[in-house]
């Protein structure tokens, strides 16, 4: 992976973008609502906001089907990730994961002194369940799950998930990520929530940052049984992460479905669009279920990033199992149309 800090240098010498399709951002966002009840309530920014904090908690818990002592609020979910890695590896251990996936959880593992006992994804490109399974030993901390997983955009079986969590979450808990998910029109039925209303020690974490559009707004949470949560809240800033117009704009997000809609069609046909391009040049993709694409391209990551971002447009590189890809963020159809004019140009 190009390191995070050469990524945002690079970046920022090169604002303003006429195409930003690099961090996965909703362009669509945030819903009206969610503006207006940040502007409504940006007057009452001189208290500490635990009231605003409680009644959010109340919708998520509503939401996800938990009591509220289930539900932890944090400044996105990045700090559900980094959180969880801090109580989990103080003593060091290894997490089990999928090779690739989302790093920033195990970037604070490794950082806390932990390793990352990775395992490669299937030919399909989704988690290897039972390679993973294989993988937990007796320095295992933590199992994570990115689903859908980023940067590929590929899913992993639900059911297979859940049988997977129910067979190991007793001796090892496991960490599902599903920042991805509500892309989905069916998320509802292919969450992990409910393994956690069983009982079980699964972690799922949520963001408003991608469906709702408010990854600058910084809201996420995470669903998981009282006594872990009371782990984290020993190491924790409790509601002092958490700003009033944040969690006005989210709740009022929660509410307009209308809008989770409409990003969840027009992230869909953005990726329809992609790889009709794609397709037009004898390009090579993989399908995805999230607000990105993953491709090959042929020739190296920087090269290709530096003539993009020469061309304006702002997308990122993985080298995965020694080859070169392009992940493009969803984007407005003039965007795609600029991204697609700009790969040409790249190619030929
Ligand atoms: N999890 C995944 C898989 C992500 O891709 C991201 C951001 O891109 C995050 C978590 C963190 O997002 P946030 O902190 O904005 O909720």
């Amino acid at each position: 992976y190009l390191p995070q800090l050469e990524w945002e240098r690079q970046l920022s010498g090169r604002m303003p973008l006429k195409a930003r399709m690099l961090a996965n951002e909703n362009p669509y966002g945030p819903s009206p609502k969610c503006v207006e009840a940040i502007a409504a309530s940006a007057s009452a920014g001189n208290r500490y906001q635990h009231e605003a904090a409680q009644q959010l908690k109340g919708m998520i818990a509503a939401f996800e089907g938990v009591p509220e002592d289930y539900i932890m609020i944090t400044p996105g979910s990045s700090e559900v990730l980094e959180k969880m890695a801090l109580v989990h590896f103080q003593e060091g251990g290894n997490v089990v994961a999928a090779d690739p996936t989302y790093m920033s959880l195990i970037k604070v593992v490794i950082g806390m002194g932990g390793s990352w006992n990775k395992v490669k994804v299937t030919d399909d490109w989704a988690h290897d369940l039972a390679g993973m399974r294989s993988a937990i030993n007796a320095d295992t901390k933590l199992v994570y799950v990115c689903n859908p997983n980023n940067p590929t955009g590929t899913l992993t079986d639900s059911d297979a998930l859940a049988a997977f969590c129910r067979e190991v979450a007793d001796e090892t808990p496991v960490f599902v990520d599903e920042a991805y998910l509500e892309f989905l029109p069916d998320h509802r039925a292919k969450t992990m929530v409910p393994l956690i209303r069983e009982g079980k020690d699964v972690i799922v974490a949520r963001t408003f940052s991608k469906i709702h559009g408010m990854a600058g707004l910084r809201v996420g949470y995470a669903v998981a049984r009282p006594e872990t949560l009371e782990k984290v809240g020993r190491i924790s800033r409790g509601n002092m992460g958490l700003c009033k117009t944040s969690l006005e704009g989210a709740m009022a997000s929660m509410e307009d479905e209308t809008f989770q809609e409409t990003s969840r069609q027009q992230t869909a046909a953005f990726r329809e669009q992609v790889y009709a391009g794609l397709e037009g040049m004898g390009m090579e993709y993989l399908p995805s279920y999230a607000s990105f694409v993953l491709f090959p391209i042929p020739l190296g990551g920087e090269v290709f990033l530096e003539q993009m971002f020469d061309r304006g447009i702002g997308v990122r590189s993985f080298s995965i199992h020694g080859d070169d890809y392009c992940r493009v963020s969803v984007g407005k159809p003039e965007e795609v149309d600029l991204f697609l004019t700009a790969l040409r140009q790249v190619l030929a």
